[in-house]
């Protein structure tokens, strides 16, 4: 703004001190005429003909015409007629106050003034007058001369320094008062000074007739800055006034539109590559849940082939966890809205095998979920018999539940699995009775038949049964003579008459190398040494390797339960004291247990 008002005053003050410097030299021109001086000086004498008019008329109106001026005029001291270019427009009179100027002029001691008035001769128009004196040789002032333009051609003037440079000229006088402004004139007096934001400044103005001066003002009103400078040749001060407001609120302005266009800009390039870069992202997401979807279809048929049905519940709210779940209650005969440890029960009732019940409840109860979760656990497994409306007989289930956390509500919940594992327990059962079984017979070997018989025994309290330690004789003797692969053939075969002379439910057993046991229903004493009798006889055979010939027969020791004994141990000692008889008198044959 500084550097602004600094070239701008260079150039208003250059301005208005042409404009004022060519009427001021026409005017002294004037006054210098002899032809005016001369006209003066002979006024009086001369006749008032139109002739004699006409010369200073058209004296008058060449100036005028020729520089362009609103007025041109000319006073005679002696006669204070006032001529232009018409001829005698008025004499002055010292009374009027419209006359002032001529008679503060003459009384004054300038060569030349600068009057601002009311131009009666021109449609009381305002207008600067230069006036000029005229003397005579002998140096008196013998007459006024002078020129005089429109004010609102030098306001327009003024104007377009407002719109040029957004500042406000005054041209003041040197009591402060406005000679020239945009809307003011000397013709009434304003003092610029009254101005509030001004009044400090009067003094400082006024007295410098140098420098230009330069001056920040700040008041209520409003925030400018002043350059003032002393025009000689008007004898006034040049004011430019610039107002830091009206740059202000023009930087302001400024400032918005450039926000504006900014905004404008930015705004369409942000939604724009906003909406780019969401498409992209939707186009992504959705490749993603495809992929996603994809992935758990194809997880869930996996899933479907290793468990039956799997579903959640929640254990805190004690309810089905799912519409699902619900549902799948629902088809196991469940009513819906059923509290989960009800349903467990229900469920337990109707499928699951008796003897697995208090298990399968005893795990999967709401109280042992929760324990187990309490207890840092997060696993319980359960496997049991169950038959359902689409399989009636019992088929094995294996029921797995994960503990988990739901954060959401904040309740401990359970994923349920049920797999069928009936090929597995049937693998176990197959490799179990594999290890009970002897590999040369079939038969129980000694830790299974003990087992089995001790289990039937307790079973069935008070029930007659007949328990049989058979014991081929001779066996080191076969091995001996007919060879190892003879005597494992004679136990084999011996197993398969065992087989065949009990029933499949009596248990048999490979007890030692050639000591078997039996544990039979017998009906009777008799019907146990029948049995026995049977056995003795139907062993009875001779073996041989092709070369050697060995004779083969069993003895026998029974001891019937519960009369020498109601378990394993003790029938096993007493049938065995019966045994030894037999192989003490003669083997070949039985002998019945008696006290
Ligand atoms: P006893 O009439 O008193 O019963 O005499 P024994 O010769 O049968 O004598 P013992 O019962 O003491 O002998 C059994 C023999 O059976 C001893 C052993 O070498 C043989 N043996 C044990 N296991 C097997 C087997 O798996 N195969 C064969 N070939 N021999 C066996
Ligand atoms: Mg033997």
């Amino acid at each position: 703004m500084e550097q602004v008002a600094l070239l701008t005053e260079k150039c208003i003050y250059n301005d208005i001190d042409s404009i004022f410097t060519k009427p001021i030299h026409i005017a002294m021109t004037m006054a210098n005429d002899n032809f005016l001086k001369d006209f003066l000086e002979t006024e009086d004498m001369m006749p008032d003909n139109e002739e004699f008019l006409n010369t200073i008329k058209n004296y008058i109106l060449t100036y005028k015409e020729k520089y362009n001026y609103d007025a041109v005029f000319l006073v005679s001291t002696k006669t204070n007629r006032y001529y232009h270019f018409e001829g005698i427009d008025r004499i002055l009179t010292p009374d009027n106050a419209e006359n002032t100027w001529y008679y503060s002029f003459l009384a004054s001691p300038d060569e030349y003034a600068l009057n601002i008035d009311n131009d009666e001769a021109a449609h009381n128009e305002i207008v600067v007058f230069i006036n000029c004196k005229i003397k005579n040789k002998a140096g008196s002032v013998i007459g006024v001369v002078g020129v005089g333009f429109r004010v609102d051609y030098l306001q327009k003037i003024f104007k377009e320094y407002e719109t040029q440079f957004d500042v406000k000229v005054y041209l003041i006088d040197n009591q402060g008062m406005i000679e020239l402004s945009m809307d003011k004139t000397g013709f009434r007096k304003t003092d610029l000074f009254a101005l509030p934001e001004f009044r400090d400044l009067k003094e400082r103005i006024l007295s410098e007739k140098e420098k230009c001066q330069y001056f920040w003002y700040a008041a209520k009103e409003r925030k400018g800055y002043l350059v003032a400078k002393y025009v000689p040749n008007l004898e006034w001060h040049l004011i430019i006034d610039n107002d830091a407001d009206v740059l202000a609120e023009q930087t302001k302005r400024q400032f918005f539109t450039g926000i504006m266009v900014l905004l404008m800009i930015v705004a369409p390039v942000l939604i724009v590559t906003t909406c780019i870069l969401r498409g992209h992202n939707m186009r992504l997401v959705k490749l993603a849940v495809a992929e996603e979807k994809k992935r758990s279809s194809v997880f869930q048929v996996e899933t479907g082939k290793l468990y039956e049905n799997i579903y959640e519940v929640d254990i805190t709210h004690n309810r089905a966890a799912s519409e699902a779940t619900e549902s799948y209650f629902e088809s196991l005969g469940v009513p819906r809205n059923t509290p989960y440890d009800e349903a467990l029960r229900i469920i337990a009732k109707k499928q699951i095998k008796t003897e697995y019940r208090q298990g399968y409840l005893a795990t999967f109860g709401r109280e042992n979920a929760l324990r187990v979760y309490a207890e840092g656990g997060d696993c319980l497994r359960y496997d049991f018999m169950i038959s359902t409306d689409a399989r009636p007989d019992y088929h094995w289930l294996r029921l797995t539940a994960r503990i988990f956390h739901w954060d959401d509500d904040g309740s401990v919940r359970m994923l349920m699995y049920r797999q069928n594992v009936d090929k597995e327990k049937e693998h176990e059962q197959h490799l179990l009775e594999k290890m009970q079984r002897d590999s040369l017979t079939g038969l129980y070997n000694k830790a299974a038949t003990q087992e089995y018989i001790q289990q039937r025994l307790l079973r069935h309290p008070g029930e007659v049964f007949a328990f049989f330690i058979l014991d081929i004789d001779n066996f080191k003797n076969v091995n001996d003579s007919c060879g190892h692969a003879v005597g494992d053939m004679v136990i084999a075969d011996f197993a398969e008459l065992l087989k065949k002379e009990f029933q499949e439910n009596d248990i048999i057993g490979r007890i030692g190398g050639d000591e078997f046991v039996a544990l039979v229903r017998a009906p009777s004493r008799e019907w146990a040494e029948k049995k026995a009798l049977s056995v003795v006889t139907a062993m009875r055979h001779d073996v041989t390797d092709g070369v050697k010939t060995c004779p083969v027969s069993v003895s026998i020791g029974v001891a019937l339960a519960p009369e020498a004994g109601a378990e394993f141990e003790t029938l096993y000692k007493n049938a065995d004291r019966a045994l030894y008889h037999t192989k003490q008198h003669g083997k070949n044959g039985f002998t019945l247990y008696d006290s």
